[in-house]
């Protein structure tokens, strides 16, 4: 019987899998997963902590013996240590019995994801974490159950960061943020996100920017500004880096560490594909720019085309990214889609402004929203978007990542239909004013 091994067992492994048992119902399927828990979902994991999630158990998508039912093994606690490719075959050590065998395949699936970066000052400390993992989730509260915990502190100001603030402040728990530099949240223009700032301020978060942990001593954070500061409870959250150190030597192609996937999600080696954290792609809109969409949505994309590409079906295949992507902090939300602010401003292009209500402005609770997108001089196409504001940011920039996503311009913009009665928009949206924005531009140019 064909044979596929799926490395690593949670967003895109997971997924991968069970696409997988859906097209194709004969194939034997095993999945290995280094540590205890599969198929969980990691982005509720900061609002467990807050309280909007009530039921821990809600964060568990499939357990080894649900996935059993649909015939697919899952090996939790085996790690893949090696692979290859020329041989059809994985090297894996079970942590249970401490003995390592090998396992051959017709078909390997790549999605070990990243893990969390370490800092050197916190990492003998024992009330440092980071959350990446549902055991850490497990670990941070057990910790804050078990020491009552009243003063945090959070270094780096990423999503996750931003995320896990808000909840530990919802907890009742105080925070301070710590940035190594002077700008939180970089995927975010400087003078847009002000608003950041200005939650922290209102929930009585403190940040101190240009700032760094020297060292832990006992229950105290002793900085780089000179400063001691309470510190029961430390949570980092500096970035990812690719779980790829597996793949030395197995022939699979690696840039950066994370692996290249061409457009039937395959690596390098034609049996071997990979999704998730750990893979580099191109924008969808840019196709010569590289870009990696370390999201929960690319994985689930990717899984989908894995699968039918296995199962036969070469006509289902990836097209790049645009990276669409939101946050929300306390009342704020934040998204953006496309190149970073770095990236575009290689590229020729303008940029348009627009800042209105999110809904007719005769309306009580109509908000401010910001909507900025650099378009394309040649294309006309919007490189990249981003929009700020309380209320309606998920509406704009869903139409603007599929309006893009389908090969738009901005001047086009003026023809989308946004659903409009007073409480949801205004007969000239700010997505429509964009448009009549952008062309007057470049009439100019
Ligand atoms: C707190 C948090 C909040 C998030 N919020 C959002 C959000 O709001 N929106 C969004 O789009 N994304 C969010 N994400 C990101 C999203 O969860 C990831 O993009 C997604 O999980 C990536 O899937 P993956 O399969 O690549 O990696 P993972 O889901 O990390 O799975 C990889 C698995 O592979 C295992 N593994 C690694 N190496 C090996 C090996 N050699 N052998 C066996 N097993 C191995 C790992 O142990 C791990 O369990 C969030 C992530 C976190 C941590």
């Amino acid at each position: 019987m064909a044979k596929a091994i799926v490395v690593g067992g949670v967003a895109g492994g997971a997924t991968a899998a069970s696409q997988l048992r859906r097209l194709n119902p004969d194939i034997e399927i095993v999945i290995y997963e280094r540590y205890d828990d599969i198929s969980y979902g990691s982005c509720g994991m900061p609002y467990y902590i807050g309280g909007d999630i009530e039921n821990r158990d809600s964060l568990m998508n499939m357990t080894p013996g649900k996935f059993m039912e649909k015939n697919i093994f899952v090996k939790t606690g085996h790690e893949v240590r090696s692979v290859n490719s020329e041989e059809n075959t994985v090297t894996v050590f079970n942590k249970n019995s401490g003995k390592e065998f090998t396992d051959t395949y017709d078909w390997l699936i790549l999605s070990p994801g990243g893990s969390p970066k370490q800092l050197e000052a916190v990492k003998d400390a024992e009330q440092a974490f980071s959350l990446h993992r549902l055991a850490d989730l497990d670990h941070i509260m057990s910790y804050i159950e078990k020491n009552n915990v009243k003063e945090s502190v959070l270094v780096g100001s990423g999503y996750i960061g931003l995320e896990v603030t808000e909840n530990l402040t919802e907890r009742g728990i105080h925070v301070t943020v710590l940035q190594h530099d002077e700008r939180i949240y970089k995927n975010i223009e400087a003078d847009m996100n002000g608003v950041l700032y200005e939650a922290m301020t209102e929930h009585g978060v403190t940040l101190k920017l240009n700032t760094e942990i020297d060292y832990v001593d006992g229950k105290q954070a002793v900085l780089s500004n000179g400063e001691t500061i309470n510190a029961e409870l430390i949570i980092t959250g500096v970035g990812i880096q690719p779980n790829t150190g597996f793949l030395n030597g197995s022939g699979v192609a690696l840039h950066n560490g994370q692996i290249p996937i061409n457009k039937n999600c395959q690596t390098n080696i034609s049996n071997i594909y990979a999704l998730g954290d750990a893979t580099i792609t191109h924008y969808q809109h840019m196709p010569a720019m590289l870009m990696q969409a370390a999201l929960a949505w690319p994985a689930h994309r990717l899984a989908h085309i894995i699968a039918n590409q296995i199962s036969g079906d070469k006509t289902i295949t990836h097209e790049g990214f645009l990276g669409t992507n939101i946050v929300k902090f306390f009342d704020y939300h934040i998204a953006t889609l496309g190149l970073s602010e770095k990236e575009a401003a290689d590229v020729p292009h303008f940029v348009v402004d627009q800042k209105q209500k999110n809904k007719s402005g005769y309306m009580k609770d109509a908000a401010p929203i910001h909507v900025r997108v650099y378009v394309s001089v040649e294309t006309g196409i919007i490189l990249r978007a981003a929009v700020v504001g309380t209320a309606g940011v998920d509406k704009r920039i869903d139409v603007l990542s599929a309006h893009t996503r389908l090969g738009g311009t901005v001047y086009d913009l003026i023809n989308i239909e946004v659903g409009y009665a007073p409480p949801f928009s205004s007969p000239k949206d700010v997505i429509n004013m964009v448009g009549y924005k952008a062309i007057e531009k470049a009439q100019k140019l």
